[in-house]
């Protein structure tokens, strides 16, 4: 699913990118064990030392880009559990965090067989309101309480050393304990799912309304 995927048209969601959310030039550089920026500020790295990608950070400035994720707000929304629609708490009770996951067939990195996703959680108002107001997500979504989640790795863009600058050749996933961890520009993070349950997502609504 898009970042749009699960609004209304008048809620955008906290991980889509406004027009003013731009990405500023800058330089790829290799630095030995992999790619680098040319001025490297602390923020351009995770704790885990992966380079991410810049971007201005502005929601709310401009049009919202439904169907593009800021990169930023899409990892904060996966460290912190936050919902990937409203951007409070995504719910959580004793069977875990609560997710929906895709099943169509663009949906493949969501799908039941991988388990891995770039799409963060979302809380029981969100998920309600986005299957209520779209009835057919209730056939393409599955919502799944997740017991246990841990990073997996990024998603982004893959360099190899190049003539005077490294070269971007691939987009593609790498796991953490991968070398080549080193040579992507981080764009997404993505999460393994485990330990999780199948929900009935009419249940959530009764108990959305109940409330
Ligand atoms: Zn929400």
């Amino acid at each position: 699913m898009g970042a749009g995927a699960l609004a209304r048209s008048d809620v955008v969601p906290y991980i889509a990118r406004w027009t003013s959310e731009e990405c500023p030039p800058t330089v790829v550089v290799a630095n030995g064990r992999g790619i680098g920026y040319a001025r490297e500020t602390p923020y351009d790295r995770d704790a885990d030392g992966v380079l991410w990608k810049r971007i201005g950070w502005s929601p709310g400035k401009g049009r919202p880009v439904f169907g593009q994720v800021h990169f930023l707000r899409q990892r904060r929304a996966m460290r912190r559990m936050l919902c990937q629609v409203c951007g409070g708490p995504a719910d959580r009770n004793e069977d875990g965090v609560l997710w929906l996951v895709g099943e169509g067939p663009d949906e493949r990195e969501a799908s039941a067989a991988e388990l891995t996703t770039t799409h963060p959680p979302v809380c029981v108002p969100c998920a309600v309101t986005a299957v209520r107001s779209c009835p057919h997500l209730r056939k393409r979504y599955v919502a799944l309480r997740v017991g246990l989640v841990t990073v997996a790795g990024v998603r982004g863009e893959l360099y190899r050393p190049g003539g005077l600058f490294p070269e971007a050749y691939d987009a593609d996933g790498v796991a953490w304990d991968d070398w080549r961890v080193r040579w992507i520009l981080a764009a997404q993070l993505v999460v393994e799912l485990h330990h999780f349950t199948v929900v009935d997502l009419e249940d959530l609504a009764e108990g959305c309304a109940a409330a």
